[in-house]
């Protein structure tokens, strides 16, 4: 089997799998972004390539992957790596104002760079069009315009190859679960590195169900919305289940059913609600405005964590039982949906 672009083709952007992560861009001049999708511009000879390598959507060894990077097999099949579930959201309200639900991801962030754990980070900033893709951040500023959800996925890893990297820098990444096990995919291969893979100090996964495909959700927000300026988009939990759409002076209520066609098809066979393989995860409480579940996994995820706690930076409660019930369950059944999805294409892409 080629496992260089050839293999990519055949078994991950012809197939509609893929989700313009970013992984594989930037590593060479055959492949590029465009308007939200991988497209290849060329064909490639090589028999392994680390765009092959590289891609969420081609086999793993999970097993191995975890030992690595958690020191253990992939066990806790529910939600990944555990060490710590609980409420949490930023003390400041600069973060909280503008971020998504508690504005944690972006306030550890911030605590992450003054304290020069990290010198850098990558984002994904909410443009106007929503189109996402990766910017590198240093300072508050830069993070303020990165804050908030956009649901629409994009080829925020391309940052990491792509730079510009200011000599020796330790890099922190926020992105989803795909993301997520894209990096710990290029830490994981033996493949000469030539961008900055091994300074990745810190990987923040967000929660997520779905991305939506970008093309057809821009020209579908056209139709409904016009030229309007969007300021946030929002998902509601059922029985509700909107995207609510808040522009300048209105709010459209979208029944999140209208955008299910949009949904990316390389989201339905991905088994990861909780981004599994970073340091930190991070995503809505059901019901509680205002606040992120975060789940604890690394020690230096769980150390960066507590730092924050302990200087004011962050503040956390327990999670209700209920509620953690609730999270198990949509994991796992978000890992039930892309089996049977799997199991329907008639190919196990991932163990
Ligand atoms: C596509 C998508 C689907 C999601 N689905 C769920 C879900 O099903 N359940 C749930 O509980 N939570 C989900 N979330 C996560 C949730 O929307 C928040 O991101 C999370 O709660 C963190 O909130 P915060 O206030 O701490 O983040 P903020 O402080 O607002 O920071 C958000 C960070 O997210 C990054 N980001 C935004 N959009 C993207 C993107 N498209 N790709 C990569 N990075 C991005 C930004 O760089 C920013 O740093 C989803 C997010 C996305 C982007």
């Amino acid at each position: 089997m080629n496992r260089g672009l050839k293999g990519l083709e055949e078994r991950v952007l012809s197939q509609g799998l893929c989700t313009a992560c970013g992984a594989c861009l930037s590593l060479c001049p055959y492949l590029r972004s465009w308007q939200g999708r991988v497209v290849k511009l060329h064909d490639c000879g090589l028999e392994e390539g680390r765009c092959f390598v590289y891609c969420p959507r081609t086999e793993v060894d999970l097993d191995g992957i975890c030992q690595k990077e958690f020191g253990q097999k992939y066990e806790k099949v529910e939600m990944g790596p555990v060490k710590n579930i609980l409420m949490a959201r930023a003390r400041d309200p600069i973060w909280r104002k503008k971020a998504q639900s508690g504005g944690v991801v972006s306030a550890l962030i911030d605590f992450a760079l003054r304290k020069k754990a990290l010198d850098a980070a990558i984002l994904t900033p909410r443009e106007a069009d929503f189109l996402p893709e990766g910017r590198i951040v240093r300072d508050r500023e830069d993070i303020l315009t990165c804050a908030g959800s956009s649901y629409v996925s994009g080829p925020t890893l391309e940052a990491l190859h792509k730079g510009p990297w200011q000599g020796e820098e330790k890099i922190g990444v926020v992105g989803l679960p795909c993301q997520a096990q894209a990096l710990t995919r290029m830490r994981a291969s033996s493949l000469e590195r030539k961008t900055p893979v091994d300074r990745v100090g810190l990987v923040i996964g967000l929660f997520c169900t779905w991305a939506l495909e970008y093309e057809q959700f821009h020209a579908f927000l056209n139709k409904r919305l016009g030229q309007s300026h969007m300021i946030k988009l929002e998902i509601t939990p059922p029985p509700e289940r909107l995207l609510k759409i808040h522009t300048n002076g209105s709010l459209h209520m979208i029944p999140i059913d209208e955008i299910r066609p949009f949904i990316r098809k390389g989201c339905q066979v991905c088994p990861d609600m909780t981004a599994e393989l970073s340091d930190i995860s991070a995503g809505t409480v059901e019901g509680i405005e205002g606040w992120n579940t975060m789940i604890i996994r690394s020690d230096r995820g769980e150390m960066l964590f507590k730092k924050a706690e302990a200087e004011g930076i962050v503040e956390s409660k327990p999670m209700p039982e209920d509620h953690l019930g609730h999270l198990g369950e949509a994991s796992l059944l978000k890992k039930r949906k892309a089996i049977e999805a799997i199991q329907k294409r008639g190919e196990l892409l991932q163990k």
